[in-house]
C-alpha cells in the first residue's frame, strides 16, 4: 500500500498540498548538537511538527502521507545563506512559467535540501517577485530571504557584473555619498529587503584591481539595516575591504577572502569581537579559477588560505553558514562544499550547523527553524546517508519538506 501511494504521488505533476505528514523509522538529529533519535517518527500538522520520539511509541493517524524513513536520517531544513537568481531563467523569475521555475529552483536548491536560502544581491525586484510567486503557492521553491540591490562603491560596479547589468538596463548601484546610500537602503528595507549587501572591496579589474568602499559611505548602509533589526551583508574580497567591513559594523562576511592570505590571530579576535559569521563559498574559489584556466598551484594556494580562514575562525567560535553563490556560479551541487569544510577541519555536527541552527540564529528564526522540535516549523530533508559515517551523506538528500509539504523527493 506504501509503495502504492509513493508512486502515485511521483506520478502526479500537480504540487502536493500541504497535508498532514509522518516520517516513520528514521534516525533523526534534532539538532547537530543533539543525540540521534533511533527509529523515530515525525509527525507534522498544518505545516509545524507536532511530535518527534521513538516510533513505537508514537501513533500515527490514518489516512496522512507516510514518509518510510527505514535506513535514512532526518534533520532540519538546510539554509543557502548565499544564493542569487541570475541565471537566464532565473532572471526572469517574475515571468517565467511557472514549471519552468520549478524546475530551475529543484535544480539549483531543493533538491540539495534548501528550504530556505538568502539571496543577496539581486536587480529590479526580481527576488521580490520570486518569493510573491512561491509564496502564493504559484512556484514551488524554498523560502526567500533578499537583500534587494546591492551598494557598490562610486565607480566600482565589479568587472564581472557590468555586462549582466547593462543586459537587464540596470542604471547603476554605485552610491557616491552617505546620504545617497541610507536613502536607497531606508527605500528597500522598507519595501520588504531582508538586509543589506554591501561591496566592501569591489573587484574593479584593471591597475585599481580591488576599490574599496568609504567606511562612512559603508557605516550609512549598515546602520540602517541595523535600525530595523535586519543584518548587513559584506562582499570583503581582501584585507582592505575586511577592515571597511569591520569598521562599518557588517554582520556577516559574504565570502572568506583568499586574496588577503591567511588570516592572522589579531585579525580573527577582531572579526570575533564584531562578532561576524563567516560564509566561507569554498566551491566558488575552486569553480571560478578552474573556469579561468588557473594553474594548479593557484587553486591549490587560493584554497588553502581560504580553508586555513575557516579553520581558525572556527577554532576561535567564530560563526560560520553555509553558502555556495550558486546562480553566480552554475555549479550546484553541494557535495564538493562539504567536502572543503571537511578539510577546513569541521566536523558533520559542525558542518550540519552551518546549514541549520546557525543561519537560523543569526538571522533572527531560531524560534521557529533550524531544528526538529514539537512548535518548529516543519522544514525537513530527509537523507539516504548519515552524515555521522560520511560527512557528504549531507549532500544525499531524498526529500526535502518545506512547511509541512513535499518539495522534492528522489525516487528511491
Ligand atoms: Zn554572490
Amino acid at each position: 500500500m506504501k509503495a502504492l501511494l509513493w508512486t502515485l504521488l511521483l506520478a502526479c505533476a500537480c504540487p502536493v498540498a500541504a497535508a498532514d505528514l509522518a516520517i516513520v523509522g528514521a534516525r533523526i538529529y534534532p539538532a547537530p548538537e543533539a543525540d540521534p533519535v533511533e527509529r523515530g517518527t515525525v509527525l507534522v500538522r498544518d505545516g509545524r511538527i507536532v511530535a518527534v520520539g521513538a516510533s513505537d511509541e508514537m501513533e500515527v493517524p490514518d489516512g496522512i502521507e507516510v514518509i518510510d524513513g527505514n535506513g535514512k536520517v532526518v534533520t532540519a531544513g538546510f539554509w543557502n545563506s548565499h544564493v542569487h537568481f541570475l541565471g537566464p531563467v532565473t532572471r526572469e523569475a517574475a515571468t517565467r512559467p511557472a514549471q519552468e521555475m520549478d524546475a530551475v529552483l529543484r535544480h539549483m536548491l531543493t533538491r540539495w535540501g534548501f528550504t530556505t536560502v538568502f539571496d543577496i544581491s539581486s536587480f529590479n525586484g526580481n527576488a521580490a517577485a520570486l518569493r510573491r510567486r512561491i509564496e502564493a503557492g504559484e512556484v514551488v521553491g524554498p523560502h526567500i530571504l533578499h537583500v534587494d540591490t546591492p551598494f557598490f562603491p562610486e565607480d566600482g560596479t565589479p568587472v564581472y557584473v557590468r555586462d549582466l547589468l547593462e543586459e537587464l538596463g540596470v542604471p547603476s548601484a554605485e552610491v557616491a555619498s552617505p546620504e545617497e546610500a541610507s536613502g536607497r537602503a531606508a527605500r528597500q528595507l522598507a519595501a520588504g529587503a531582508d538586509g543589506v549587501k554591501l561591496f566592501a572591496g569591489a573587484i574593479v579589474g584593471g591597475e585599481i584591481e580591488v576599490l574599496p568602499m568609504k567606511v562612512d559611505i559603508a557605516r550609512a548602509v549598515v546602520e540602517e539595516a541595523h535600525r530595523v533589526g535586519k543584518p548587513a551583508f559584506a562582499h570583503p574580497t581582501n584585507t582592505e575591504g575586511l577592515e571597511v567591513s569591520i569598521a562599518s559594523g557588517v554582520d556577516v562576511l559574504a565570502h572568506s577572502t583568499p586574496f588577503s592570505g591567511p588570516w592572522d590571530e589579531a585579525l580573527v579576535q577582531r572579526l570575533r569581537a564584531a562578532e561576524i559569521a563567516l560564509i566561507p563559498t569554498l566551491t566558488l574559489f575552486e569553480a571560478e579559477l578552474r573556469r579561468e584556466d588557473a594553474p594548479d598551484q593557484v587553486v591549490e594556494r587560493f584554497i588553502a588560505d581560504a580553508t586555513q580562514q575557516v579553520r581558525v575562525y572556527t577554532q576561535a567560535g567564530g560563526t560560520v553558514l553555509f553558502g555556495t553563490d550558486v546562480d553566480y556560479i552554475s555549479h550546484v551541487d553541494t557535495r564538493r562544499e562539504i567536502e572543503l569544510l571537511a578539510v577546513a577541519g569541521l566536523d558533520w555536527r559542525q558542518v550540519l550547523a552551518t546549514m541549520t541552527t546557525a543561519p537560523a540564529d543569526r538571522f533572527g528564526h531560531g524560534e521557529r527553524k533550524g531544528r526538529i522540535a514539537a512548535g518548529m516549523e516543519a522544514d525537513l530533508v530527509v537523507l539516504g546517508t548519515d552524515p555521522a559515517l560520511d560527512i557528504t551523506g549531507l549532500s544525499d538528500v531524498r526529500a526535502t519538506i518545506r512547511g509541512g509539504r513535499v518539495i522534492h523527493r528522489t525516487a528511491d
